[in-house]
């Protein structure tokens, strides 16, 4: 992929967080402290702030320079998460992967995720949504699959009880409200399967 697509796929990603930051923050008032719009906002500006020189690097240096950022900026329980998420992706993925590569990047960064985050699925946080799309890559699902499962596991995190994060200090009150962090991190998702499906990397 060349530099002007990279660029393209990382302005895709920063302009759906941006779009929906008062969405995300009104997720959070739900059931933590309403700030995880503004954070994420903040962290993919810094990385936006970077362009044009941060689409020229390999991928590996890419990620590794994003997740930087996301630890840097994003603050809160998730930067250090979203940041070691693609600081790990950036040590598998190599310098041209293939769908393979990808999906064992994925993986390993979730493993990441887990270790951070002392998390697992089923807590209502972020990986509710990384563990099953990651499942449907892996399984070879195309453009559609993959942002129709990001959606529904999104979703999925609405009735469960938050065991990790600040929407666990509510127990049985946080059922019912969709987790801040597997919401952002399925539009995140969604945005960069539809730029490399405009860019024809993925089908
Ligand atoms: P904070 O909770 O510090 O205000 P944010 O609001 O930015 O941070 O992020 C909250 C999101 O972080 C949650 O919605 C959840 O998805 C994720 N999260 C929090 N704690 C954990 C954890 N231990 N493991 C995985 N994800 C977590
Ligand atoms: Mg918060």
């Amino acid at each position: 992929m060349d530099q002007q697509a990279k660029e393209q796929l990382i302005r895709a990603v920063a302009a759906t967080i941006f779009d929906h930051a008062d969405e995300l923050t009104a997720l959070d008032q739900a059931i933590g402290d309403g700030d995880h719009g503004l954070n994420l906002k903040r962290g993919f500006e810094a990385v936006v702030a970077e362009l044009p020189g941060l689409a020229a690097k390999p991928w590996p240096d890419l990620f590794k320079a994003v997740g930087m950022a996301m630890v840097m900026k994003v603050g809160g329980a998730s930067g250090p998460l979203f940041g070691t998420f693609f600081m790990e992706f950036g040590k598998t993925i190599g310098a041209e992967p293939d769908r393979a590569a990808v999906a064992a990047a994925f993986a390993r960064a979730i493993e990441a995720v887990k270790a951070r985050g002392r998390s697992e699925g089923g807590q209502k946080t972020l990986l509710d949504v990384l563990i099953p799309v990651n499942a449907v890559l892996a399984d070879g699902g195309d453009a559609a699959a993959i942002n129709a499962e990001a959606a529904a596991a999104a979703d999925r995190t609405v009735p469960l009880k938050a065991i990790r994060g600040r929407a666990s200090f509510l127990g049985e009150r946080s059922i019912g409200h969709m987790d801040p962090g597997a919401r952002s991190f399925s539009l995140v998702i969604m945005a960069a399967v539809d730029a490399l499906k405009n860019q024809g990397f993925v089908q």
